[in-house]
């Protein structure tokens, strides 16, 4: 199924990119629960963090890397920052493409609702 982030990946729609390399795609949140709140894509896609359990470890760990190179690119590692995968229905998943969320600026509350 084709979904919005497909559309901003393949530039179909308008995003606030904040980095992009030949492996991954980082955007701005439209909607930032935190100052910085960024989106990270791989570009080949997988549907939600539980796909990882048959994925190519490589693979898994290539876009991991990338999310912290986002992070760093984004100036969070002085301070810190959350990663989020909201997975499935009960995870409160509304986008059925990965997506890790960078949250930071701020400091974060704990638990998360
Ligand atoms: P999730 O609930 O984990 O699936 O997160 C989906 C996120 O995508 C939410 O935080 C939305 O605010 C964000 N979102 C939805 N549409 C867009 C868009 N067009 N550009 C940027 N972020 C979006």
């Amino acid at each position: 199924m084709t979904t919005i982030f497909d559309r901003i990946l393949a530039k179909e729609i308008p995003a606030n990119v904040a980095y992009e390399d030949d492996k991954v795609l980082a955007f701005h949140d439209i909607s930032p629960q935190a100052p910085i709140h960024v989106l990270v894509i791989p570009k080949t896609k997988w549907l939600r963090f539980a796909d990882f359990v048959q994925a190519d470890p490589i693979a898994i760990g290539e876009y991991m890397s990338s999310v912290a190179k986002v992070a760093k690119h984004l100036n969070l590692d002085e301070n810190g920052y959350r990663i989020v995968f909201n997975n499935g229905r009960d995870g409160q998943q509304t986008v059925d493409y990965i997506h890790a969320h960078i949250l930071g600026g701020r400091r974060l509350n704990w638990p998360p609702g």
